[in-house]
């Protein structure tokens, strides 16, 4: 998992990332989809932890190769290990 250091704006028109705010399942906090993210062939942004835990937090990614979208699971399992840089 990599954090690059770039801007969201940037990172999203790149790669043509969906940048839609939704409210959390659990609490109705709006998650905002704004810490850009590389995992393998998955470029994303997900939201800030928050209290909740990490299984609500919003992700959001496009793979840049379409065939990595049936590996959903692997990138799915690796956001849950990892926490974003603060
Ligand atoms: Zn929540």
């Amino acid at each position: 998992m990599i954090y690059p250091d770039t801007n969201p704006d940037e990172w999203s028109e790149r790669y043509h990332i969906n940048k839609s705010s939704v409210p959390c399942d659990r609490c109705g906090k709006t998650l905002i989809p704004e810490i850009p993210f590389a995992y393998e062939d998955w470029r994303g942004l997900r939201s800030k932890p928050h209290p909740c835990g990490k299984i609500y937090d919003l992700v959001v990614a496009v793979s840049v190769d379409k065939q990595s979208r049936e590996r959903w699971t692997d990138l799915y399992n690796s956001l849950q290990a990892e926490e974003p840089k603060p």
